[in-house]
């Protein structure tokens, strides 16, 4: 006998779990997730940050939208803090300083920036290299705890009596009579109306198996590696800093340091492993513009960020297949735009208001890169 839900959400990462969560209250919500563990994969590998120094407009506007939910997450949503003050830097070399001043245009449009000159980079960061001499510095941003909020969110589902289902990988999708029936390789069926596909890299992989259209979902690998930091440094002062060019982060992680030489390797949706070029190229970057020698990594991994044709993500009811939602394309900003992403989904769901002024239901649309139905 199928299981029944009114919704069935594919993906135990952010993306599912958030959304499941938005709509618990108002209809029996079901997770399907392939991993024994929430969070296995995406989620749980990022580098945590809030900020607004990555993607374009619309991602700062969702990004923005999210801030309240992180300071002030609803009653019993979680036990910890989901986040602490971390300050985000953005520094220049002489010859990247035009691209800081368009930077810093784009970012006051959402945050209060701070200019800095050489003395006050220093004073910021004190392991970057003298030629580290303009920065931007945005004194609001929110190193997340990524474990608090999937959490969070799961408890919320389950106190309005949604379930998670772990280690059920969907292997069959299959429409009929305005029901979808999806099968696990444990040989478990479901049946909903509304099949949410919010499965990270495999969002595309899920649709072909439901016969919808994919979207055209780029997962790009990222690694980061955690090393210790020159003896003395007060390591609870650092920023989240980062070269305004897309080279290198790195800030304080666990009494060390982490850094990510901000790779975008193309791969097939996978369980992403650290390549020993990405580990190499990230201490490199690391002793280039900082005076911190990297003698011995302490940890490596790597994650996949997935993107659409157009980099931004895909909301909405697919236009080739009826109730068959996407929530797919969060690139580098998949927990930081959460909490929006959830209430959008919950919008095109249950009709409920829009949540955000500033972006459009036609700019998240999948049928931006399908089409119209046939
Ligand atoms: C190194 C790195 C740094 C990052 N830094 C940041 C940052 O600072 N801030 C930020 O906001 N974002 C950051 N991100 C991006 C963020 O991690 C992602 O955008 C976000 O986690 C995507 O969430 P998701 O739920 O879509 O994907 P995932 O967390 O990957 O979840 C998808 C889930 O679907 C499941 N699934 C797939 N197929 C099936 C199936 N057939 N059946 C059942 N389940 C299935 C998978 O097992 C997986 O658990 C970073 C990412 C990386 C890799």
């Amino acid at each position: 006998m199928a299981q029944t839900s009114d919704i069935l959400v594919i993906g135990g990462g952010i993306a599912g779990l958030s959304a499941a969560a938005a709509l618990s209250a108002q209809a029996r919500v079901t997770v399907l997730e392939a991993e024994e563990q929430i969070g296995f994969h995406s989620s749980g590998r990022s580098a945590t940050m809030v900020h607004y120094a990555l993607g374009d407009r619309l991602v700062r506007a969702l990004t923005q939208a999210s801030r309240p939910f992180f300071e002030a997450p609803p009653e019993g949503f979680s036990t910890v803090p989901l986040g602490h003050r971390m300050p985000v830097l953005v520094h220049a070399r002489e010859e990247e300083r035009e691209a800081l001043d368009a930077l810093d245009a784009e970012i006051s449009q959402f945050a209060q920036l701070e200019r800095l000159d050489a003395r006050g980079v220093h004073e910021l960061c004190p392991l970057l290299r003298d030629d580290a001499i303009h920065g931007i510095a945005d004194r609001n941003g929110i190193r997340l705890d990524p474990h608090g909020l999937l959490q969070g969110n799961l408890r919320l589902l389950r106190n309005n009596a949604g379930e998670l289902h772990a280690g059920a990988k969907v292997t069959a999708v299959e429409q009929g009579g305005g029901t979808w029936k999806v099968q696990t390789e444990a040989g478990d069926s479901y049946s909903t109306p509304i099949l949410i596909n919010a499965a990270g890299a495999w969002a595309d992989v899920v649709a072909q198996l439901a016969g919808v259209r994919p979207i055209g979902l780029a997962p790009r690998r990222r690694t980061i590696i955690t090393f210790d930091a020159p003896p003395g440094t007060d390591l609870a002062d650092l920023p989240f800093a980062k070269t305004v060019g897309d080279e290198l982060y790195f800030a304080p992680e666990s009494g060390r340091l982490f850094a990510s030489p901000m790779d975008e390797v193309p791969s097939e949706p996978t369980d992403a492993q650290p390549d020993e070029y990405e580990v190499a190229l990230a201490a490199h970057r690391m002793e280039e513009r900082t005076i911190v020698k990297v003698e011995r990594i302490h940890s490596r991994w790597a994650g996949l960020r997935s993107f659409t044709p157009d980099h931004h993500p895909a909301a909405g009811f697919a236009p080739d297949a009826e109730g068959f939602f996407w929530l797919a394309g969060q690139g580098g900003f998949g927990l930081q735009t959460s909490p929006i992403m959830a209430r959008i989904a919950a919008s095109l769901i249950t009709g409920s208001a829009w949540p955000i002024d500033n972006v459009s239901e036609a700019e998240l649309s999948p049928g931006r890169f399908v089409g119209q139905a046939a």
